[in-house]
């Protein structure tokens, strides 16, 4: 555990906002509060939504790790997301029922389980507090009436929109040139906007006639836009003004950009205000398949499940992640993640022989070693320095190659460097440990039997059973005790 006098570490972050890579100060010392936008629960998550919480895991475990206390919020966005981000379209929650012929509100509890059972597979820490957009409609029409009150609101047709042209700095955070976008529609015009970048906060009159999720409102009985309830549930769960903001880059243009417009207008923030609603903006990149981003509505999506049923663990594609810059493109096949698996289970055996080597037979229990080690500070300096998660895993590649060191030590360095990657290393390594002692009469038997062989100097039946142990993947090892098995899984290839 870290030094709770010594201050956090230095910590650099892309900033969307801005977009360079900034120094973190937090809004207090010590202190981060984070929010990330969750899942929206119609149909299970993909792998590629799983980059992106991936990424915020790993900016919560670096933040940890340095120092920082950390208050981490995510939502459940169980109403209110419309086929697309800008207002058109279904609620796909209502769609996701219709599909499955159940409730909204069943898929909603389903869709959240699975996405936390797929979660917890890929070893993500369990936000501080995860808000259900449903249980939160108070809160979500206290701000629209604040809105309303600085004038920031209008009605028509029935819905609420936020007037962007109230809001001098709508379109910062994506670069957005109103006028362009205006000459340019590329957002779809509903005639009853004022502007096209306008959006919904509240629904009393649905493009759908069916939405089966409506509540009582000052505007009448109706449903919340998407954007009003991450505001709304962050700013609950959070300060009014908080540190880090996180999503995927789809959510720059339009979720985003409007979340930053309703919070700044209902927190009466200025064009030239140095103090924003959220200081920095963190977004991950997309997970690609052939060159295109996988989305569902692409049919490009593969899920964690599935890759649990074709043989895979959920952590090695956690590995295949980290293999890549949260800021680069990354192409997901089938070969990378058997690459990825292939580099885990050498970095497990690895871990394990340096157990057996230090004579530790649960290294899963071993301390973390804090920053005492070099290699443990110079994968936290990576980490720190824009979440560089490639060159953490060469840092820790490099530590468990080299023979320099005490093994003990180098398994704390280990446990330290994890504690960021959150591959689970040592856990992994005490199972391989223990499935490696796993006995096996058959094996037993024919270790007895070579033993046998050899003292009746019967070399070539002593050598017909080592190969066919060997072919059944047993190591033998000539002990002062008497001849001893292994499982050669659990060995890293130089030793085999
Ligand atoms: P959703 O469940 O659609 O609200 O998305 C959940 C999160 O996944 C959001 O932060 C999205 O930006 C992110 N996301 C969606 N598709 C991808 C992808 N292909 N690669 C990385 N992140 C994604
Ligand atoms: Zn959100």
């Amino acid at each position: 555990m870290t030094d709770s006098a010594k201050p956090p570490g230095r910590f650099e972050i892309f900033n969307t906002l801005g977009r360079a890579v900034q120094q973190f100060v937090p809004r207090t010392e010590g202190v981060v509060q984070l929010y990330a936008c969750g899942p929206t629960v119609y149909d299970y998550a993909t792998i590629g939504n799983f980059r992106t919480f991936i990424l915020v895991d790993v900016l919560r475990r670096t933040l940890d790790a340095l120092g920082y206390q950390v208050r981490h919020v995510m939502n459940i966005t169980d109403v209110g997301h419309l086929a697309s981000d800008a207002d058109e379209g279904e609620d796909k929650m209502l769609a996701g029922a219709r599909r499955e012929g159940r409730t909204v509100w069943d898929i909603a509890q389903f869709y959240t389980d699975r996405f936390f059972a797929d979660a917890d597979a890929l070893n993500i820490l369990r936000p501080d507090v995860v808000a259900k957009a449903t249980d939160h409609i108070d809160d979500m029409i206290a701000l629209i009436r604040r809105l309303e009150a600085h004038g920031f609101t209008y009605v028509a047709g029935g819905n609420v929109f936020f007037d962007v042209a109230r809001f001098s700095r709508y379109g910062e955070l994506a670069l957005l040139d109103r006028q362009q976008l205006q000459a340019g529609a590329r957002i779809s015009v509903d005639r009853s906007k004022r502007n096209p970048e306008d959006f919904g906060l509240w629904f009393t009159r649905s493009k759908f006639e069916d939405q089966a999720m409506i509540w009582d409102s000052p505007w009448g009985r109706g449903y919340p836009g998407w954007h009003i309830e991450c505001s709304a549930m962050a700013m609950r769960y959070l300060a009014e003004q908080f540190d880090i903001h996180c999503g995927g880059i789809d959510l720059i243009p339009v979720h985003h950009t409007n979340e930053i417009a309703q919070a700044e207008a209902a927190l009466g923030i200025e064009a030239n205000d140095p103090q924003r609603w959220v200081n920095y903006w963190c977004h991950g990149e997309f997970l690609l398949v052939n060159g295109a981003k996988m989305s569902k509505s692409k049919g490009n999506w593969v899920t964690i499940g599935q890759l649990q049923e074709d043989g895979y663990d959920a952590l090695d594609y956690r590995y295949f992640v980290l293999g890549a810059h949260y800021r680069a493109h990354q192409n997901f096949t089938m070969r990378a993640l058997d690459a990825a698996r292939a580099a885990r289970a050498g970095l497990v055996s690895r871990v394990a022989a340096l157990a057996r080597a230090a004579g530790i037979d649960a290294p899963g229990a071993v301390a973390d070693g804090g920053h005492a080690h070099p290699a443990a500070n110079e994968a936290l300096a990576h980490a720190a320095h824009d979440l560089a998660m490639p060159r953490v895993l060469a840092r820790l590649w490099q530590l468990v190659k080299s023979d320099s060191d005490d093994p003990e030590c180098t398994l704390r360095a280990v446990a330290a460097i994890d504690r960021v990657l959150g591959l689970k290393l040592l856990q992994s390594a005490a199972s391989a440990l223990a499935d490696d002692t796993r006995s096996d009469p058959d094996v037993d038997a024919l270790v007895r039997e070579r033993d046998e062989a050899r003292r009746r100097r019967d070399f070539a039946r002593a050598d017909a059973i080592r190969t066919q142990l060997a072919a059944q993947g047993i190591e033998l090892r000539d002990a002062a005790t008497g001849t001893v098995w292994q499982r050669a899984a659990a060995l890293p290839e130089r030793d085999r």
